[in-house]
């Protein structure tokens, strides 16, 4: 059945802006959009968005919703020196005692936090070691065929519980590859946990396992000293140099953080066409520094943005990457609007690319994934501002969806949850987070 949204201020990152006008959805698709009234379509519902703002939907290109039950863990120990001892204090503990039920739990709870801040499509980087065959298959239950999102998602193999989990990590990667996508909702990479966990042999296995099925990768890069410490030790280059050996910087690979990383290696990913990740939030937190976003976007590195399960708002992650280059150059004039904006715009890509069909644009043929804002705009909004508005409506007024549509479908409107019992969740939730935590 077709929508229309009617009566509403139309604009995206890409310049189009229409004062009051209508957008007409259908198939999974923008169908039309113009100024004035909207033409008559037999059938469709509409939507009156008299005085709001309506966008593209977001995406989250980094996250973990795994990390969802952690809220207000106790931890008997928690006193990191390093990067990996964060690491083996949190977040290797908390994996480690994660059921599949606590997998799509967390993977429920994660996906409403996410489309409550106007994100559509996600990318997941998963580890639950003690439940790892079908976790995939949870996630994907619970954030598209319940929450009806789109999500790509990989389980981080990794060396540190052994050879059989390893095996295990990559048959998930490749079962769900190949048993469980849905064309334009759900999609796959082979996940890596990262370079300082994963032997030789481990990476040629799953660049072995990928190959056939065409699977780029997803994987942490140089977040801490760890890394580029134990390329170099081990094997007697930095990690980057490493991972191109094995033909991971290909195209689509995600490459998340990419902090600690030489002259030379910057410029062998100019070189290569895969991807960086920033996650500024997660980065300032866990105070491994901060990735030279500025001098990647100014070699023709791509750069994307996510959350690094850093909570869902990719809005505020754009302006801390902002606030984060500033503070670490002195220099108040890096990753203004253009940089931001090309780093919207390569998310945006991203979706494109493994969704298989165009995103980021109000315009026809487009993904019909639309975010409906309340927002009263106390500056005038044209075709070049969408993005200051939205950055400073977030922190100055706390700026959430009213209405969140995927694939033409409405999932969240006039501010609450259309197919999914929000309450029933978090109930469910808590319990799960509780026996999780007694586990511990
Ligand atoms: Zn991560």
């Amino acid at each position: 059945m077709a929508t229309i949204i009617s009566n509403a201020a139309l604009a995206d990152f890409s310049g189009t802006f229409i004062e009051r006008g209508y957008l007409v959805l259908d198939g999974g698709r923008i169908g039309a959009i113009g100024g004035g009234a909207p033409p008559d379509v037999p059938g469709a519902e509409v939507i009156d968005a008299e005085g709001k703002l309506v966008t593209p939907g977001l995406v989250n290109a980094h996250g973990h919703l795994y990390s969802s039950l952690a809220r207000g863990i106790p931890l008997k120990k928690f006193s990191p020196q390093s990067f990996r001892e964060i690491l083996e204090q949190l977040w290797w503990l908390l994996d480690r005692s994660l059921t599949l039920d606590d997998v799509y739990i967390s993977a429920l709870v994660g996906g409403i936090w996410h489309l409550r801040r106007g994100v559509t499509s996600i990318f997941d980087h998963h580890a639950s070691p003690a439940a790892i065959e079908g976790s995939l298959s949870a996630i994907k239950r619970a954030v598209a065929d319940e929450l009806g999102m789109r999500c790509d998602l990989c389980y981080e193999v990794t060396d540190r519980g052994g050879m059989e989990e390893r095996d295990l990590g990559i048959a998930e990667n490749v079962r769900f590859a190949k048993e469980d996508l849905v064309p334009e909702l759900a999609s796959a990479h082979m996940g890596l946990h990262a370079s300082f966990t994963l032997s030789d042999e481990s990476l040629e296995k799953a660049a072995a396992a990928a190959e056939p099925l065409g699977l780029p990768f997803h994987i942490h890069l140089a977040e801490g000293k760890e890394d580029p410490v134990d390329a170099l030790q081990k094997y007697g280059m930095r990690t980057a140099e490493r991972l191109d050996k094995f033909g991971i910087l290909k195209e689509g690979t995600l490459l998340i953080h990419g902090i600690q990383l030489s002259g030379a290696e910057l410029e062998l990913l100019s070189q290569r066409p895969a991807s960086i990740v920033h996650n500024p939030r997660s980065n300032m937190n866990n105070a491994v520094g901060a990735a030279q976003v500025v001098k990647m976007l100014s070699r023709g590195i791509k750069v994307g943005i996510g959350t690094d399960g850093f909570g869902a708002d990719i809005l505020g992650e754009l302006l801390s990457a902002r606030l984060l280059a500033h503070h670490a150059t002195g220099d108040p004039t890096v990753l203004g609007d253009g940089e931001l904006l090309a780093i919207i715009g390569h998310n945006y890509e991203l979706a494109g690319k493994f969704f298989g069909l165009p995103f980021g644009k109000l315009a026809e043929g487009y993904a019909a994934d639309v975010v409906i804002w309340d927002y009263r705009p106390p500056t005038p909004l044209n075709e070049g501002n969408l993005l200051s508005h939205l950055l400073f409506a977030g922190i100055s007024e706390g700026l959430l969806p009213e209405t969140v549509i995927v694939a033409g479908k409405v999932l969240l409107r006039g501010g609450a949850l259309v197919d999914v019992d929000e309450d029933e969740a978090m109930a469910k939730a808590r319990e799960a987070a509780e026996a999780l935590w007694n586990r511990l």
